[in-house]
């Protein structure tokens, strides 16, 4: 019989986050198609008992919790104490947590203490006929594999968008709380924010709106219009509220001291050296629609791009629709008929 923990951090208001009920989401579907298994919840933070009658209709037969101030704070040694802590008081078999950057960086370590292996950046779960398959893609997600494991404990990280959300009537629930070491040498001082004006990447959007380096090329008239690119991408951003990704060849000029958008960073960057976000629809505008680009768009469905190329890559396959046009008219009219 495979016991699955599922582990969570509480937030600092006391709730759990979307990734953690997203992994909560993956664990139930675990144990519905693995006859015999129960489901363990973790929870660690600073008030993790009081936040457990939150997941009471979640099916779970045990709920454990690491509480202590010290446990709120994001830190390598106390976050990893409270894993192994957990998943040894569960004696479990799978444990399955959201890829929060607190887990992400601890749990690989967790699974070395107990003998145990990690799979990080599951993009699915599936289990039937006493087996347990998760997949996950490689190679910046040209390839997807799907793997499974007779090593015990397995520690499962699920990446956030992957799962819809579990949500539940709350209840009353017995919880079990567990001891672990919260002495650590590390202090944690506080959480920092990278500076841009506005924030533009927004992961629950409808639409990713990416920015290429044409916005700051010359144009027909043989002049550059910068200022004038990013008044109307940002006017199309809060009239959309659409998130901005952007090409590497546009945020590389920002640190080789062009003149380029402000608001962007590299943290807008979409591609193979950047980020591969979920989004139901993409728009590409001033993009060529390069592979090392595109291959961050692999989990956009709808993809469309403006570009004055018509062999631009968009054009090779990449995009459902590519309008041969000028970025800076269909966007100034866009965002008009946007009001
Ligand atoms: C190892 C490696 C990793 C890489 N990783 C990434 C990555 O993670 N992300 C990434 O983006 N790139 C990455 N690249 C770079 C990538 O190959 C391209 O160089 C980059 O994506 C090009 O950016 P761009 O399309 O914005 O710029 P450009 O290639 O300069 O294209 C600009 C486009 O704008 C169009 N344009 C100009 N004016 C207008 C207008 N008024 N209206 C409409 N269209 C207009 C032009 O026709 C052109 O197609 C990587 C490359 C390598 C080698």
């Amino acid at each position: 019989m495979e016991t699955i923990l599922v582990l969570a951090h509480v937030e600092a208001d006391g709730t759990l986050g979307r990734p953690a009920r997203e992994a909560i989401a993956a664990a139930r579907a675990v144990r519905e198609g693995l006859a015999g298994s129960s489901l363990v919840v973790g929870l660690a933070g600073a008030g993790a008992g009081a936040a457990a009658p939150q997941t009471a209709s979640c099916g779970a037969a045990r709920w454990l919790a690491v509480e202590g101030p010290e446990f709120g704070e994001p830190r390598y040694a106390t976050d990893a104490a409270a894993a192994q802590a957990l998943a040894e008081a569960a004696s479990a078999g799978l444990v399955i947590a959201a890829s929060t950057s607190r887990w992400a960086r601890t749990l690989a370590g967790v699974a070395q203490r107990l003998g145990g292996r990690v799979d990080t950046h599951v993009t699915g779960v599936a289990a039937a006929q006493g087996k347990v398959a998760v997949s996950r893609w490689f190679y910046r997600q040209r390839m997807e594999a799907e793997i499974e494991r007779a090593q015990r404990p397995w520690f499962i990280l699920v990446d956030p968008g992957c799962f819809q959300p579990w949500a539940g009537e709350p209840g009353p629930v017995a919880v079990e709380r567990v001891a672990a070491s919260g002495s650590s040498r590390t202090r944690f001082v506080e959480y920092r924010e990278p500076v841009s004006g506005e924030q533009t990447i927004r992961p629950d959007a409808e639409l990713l709106f990416v920015a290429g380096a044409g916005w700051t090329k010359k144009q027909p008239d043989g002049k550059t219009h910068t200022e004038q690119a990013g008044a109307l991408i940002l006017d199309f951003l809060r009239k959309s509220r659409a998130s901005l990704g952007s090409s590497k060849s546009l945020v590389d000029l920002g640190s080789e001291g062009h003149a380029v958008l402000p608001f962007l960073t590299h943290m807008n960057q979409v591609g193979q050296t950047g980020s591969t976000p979920r989004h139901p629809k993409g728009l590409a505008t001033c993009c060529h629609g390069e592979e090392p680009h595109v291959v961050g768009w692999r989990f956009v469905n709808e993809r469309r791009a403006v570009n004055l190329d018509p062999n631009c890559g968009w054009a090779q396959g990449k995009a459902d629709v590519l309008y041969v046009a000028d970025a800076f008219t269909v966007m100034a009219k866009v965002d008009e008929l946007l009001g």
